[in-house]
């Protein structure tokens, strides 16, 4: 049974989140991050809240695909390989480029098991998001499940206190608070003080591609926003596109290219455009951290922006995996508790989550030089990086190894200076 409350519950809830003798945490969004994250942090002896602003009930219908090195922790770690399956994903096999001519340029394999462990899948948005809430939300798991209260706007927080407002006046308090509110997000104005607005990347998208055993399918087609034929003004996620608009756009492509598109039916292609946020100074403050698109959002050139929330729930995950709220008398965590935790977390993800974002902008670039038909972009260029990843832990280990040799090769470089000025003072001496 997936746990949505009622309002009545939610005053309850309220009440009980200062009352409550658990850990306590409140996830801001109930989207992709905002459901990983209450996944990973479920355990005994806590109390995970999810705010979202929406009714949950919209049917938005595009395909996401999850990255290996997001699909192993959704599969694996967190059991959801089975429920999944039900659901008919499809494994990516890999890509080809072709020119404008119709002629293929490149082709890259992407069966990853023997590699890196596991396959790229691609997943109806709606079936991925179905088979998380079930799993935060859902009493056939064992501790207590998550709840999701829902149409609960949030508007901003006290980071320090660890306090959540809601537009109609509720008070959520709460150990740790986590802004899983995507790009607009109101909590990273919270945690940053300023308000850091989405940039414009001059491109649209329009999504298709295979999903549940094929019967569904959905086309990614990226064009810059003045070739779109489009007004690119205010696209959101459900607004829709118009398919004579969007067939003169592509005119110049191959008709076997071109085909699919005619089969589209009316209001089957949405239009977004395109957005991500520069790399932040920060995601944390006080009893807060943010955490997917809120933190971090990319383009989906790399299709890297759901598999790096659920990267980052990880995270959030293990590093409290063990607090000591339950034993021995421990009733909650002081602020320099979360603060200490929620730093391990920022410096494990921060570089990898920002590296993923600037290629996933530098994969924005076109694909050909200007006046040419050659293709120069490979897609494969950033495979070792993005799915040679194991965990938080994991990497976190891998980091500091890294960091060691950094740190070693310094310290040789400054003791062979060291030597060298040695030698030269010896040398000038009569
Ligand atoms: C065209 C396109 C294609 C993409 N394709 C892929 C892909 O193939 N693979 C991939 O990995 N990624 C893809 N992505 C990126 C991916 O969809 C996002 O990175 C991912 O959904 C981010 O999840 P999130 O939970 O951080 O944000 P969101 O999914 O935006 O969820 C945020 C949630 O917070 C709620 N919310 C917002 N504000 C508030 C508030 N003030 N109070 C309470 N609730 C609030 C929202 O209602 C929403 O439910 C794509 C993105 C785009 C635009």
């Amino acid at each position: 049974m997936t746990r949505i409350i009622s309002k009545a519950k939610q005053s309850q809830i309220i009440k009980e989140s200062i009352m409550t003798e658990q850990f306590k945490a409140i996830i801001v969004g109930g989207g992709i991050a905002g459901l990983a994250t209450a996944i990973a942090l479920r355990a005994p002896n806590r109390k995970i809240t999810i705010l979202e602003q929406s009714s949950l009930n919209r049917e938005i219908g595009a395909i996401v695909s999850l990255q290996l090195n997001a699909s192993k922790t959704v599969e694996k770690t967190w059991n959801l390989a089975k429920t999944l399956q039900d659901k008919g994903p499809m494994m990516d096999e890999g890509f080809q480029v072709y020119n404008l001519d119709g002629e293929r340029q490149m082709r890259i394999p992407l069966s990853t098991t023997e590699k890196y462990g596991a396959e790229r899948m691609l997943y109806h948005r709606i079936d991925l998001h179905d088979a998380l809430k079930k799993r935060a939300t859902s009493d056939e798991w064992p501790s207590e499940p998550a709840e999701i209260c829902v149409s609960s706007r949030v508007t901003h927080c006290d980071c320090e206190e660890g306090v959540v407002y809601t537009q109609t006046g509720e008070m959520f308090q709460a150990d740790l608070i986590i802004g899983a509110d995507g790009i607009k997000s109101v909590v990273r104005g919270s945690v940053l003080g300023i308000k850091i607005s989405a940039l414009r990347t001059g491109h649209s998208a329009m999504i298709m591609g295979p999903a549940r055993n094929g019967s569904v399918y959905s086309i990614v087609a990226m064009v810059p926003d003045e070739d779109m034929n489009e007004d690119a003004s205010n696209t959101s996620w459900t607004t829709h596109g118009d398919i004579p608009k969007m067939q003169e756009t592509f005119a110049d492509f191959p008709e076997w290219a071109r085909g699919p598109l005619s089969c589209i039916s009316d209001g089957e292609v949405g239009m977004w455009q395109l957005r991500d946020i520069d790399p932040l100074p920060t995601w944390m403050k006080g009893r807060v951290i943010i955490v997917g698109d809120a933190a971090h959002a990319m383009l989906p050139t790399q299709g890297q922006g759901a598999s790096q929330a659920i990267e980052v729930a990880e995270a959030v995950g293990a590093f409290y995996a063990d607090i000591d709220v339950g034993k021995d008398g421990v009733t909650s965590l002081s602020l320099e508790q979360i603060k200490a935790i929620n730093e391990k977390i920022f410096a494990c993800r921060y570089k990898r989550a920002t590296t993923i974002q600037r290629y996933s902008r530098q994969t924005a670039k076109p694909a050909t030089e200007e006046g040419s038909v050659k293709v120069k972009m490979s897609p494969s260029d950033f495979m070792d990086y993005n799915c040679s990843y194991n965990g938080a832990l994991e990497w976190a280990r891998r980091q500091a190894e890294q960091d060691k040799v950094v740190d070693d090769i310094e310290k040789m470089r400054i003791v062979e200076r060291e030597v060298q000025a040695e030698e030269v003072t010896i040398q000038v001496q009569p």
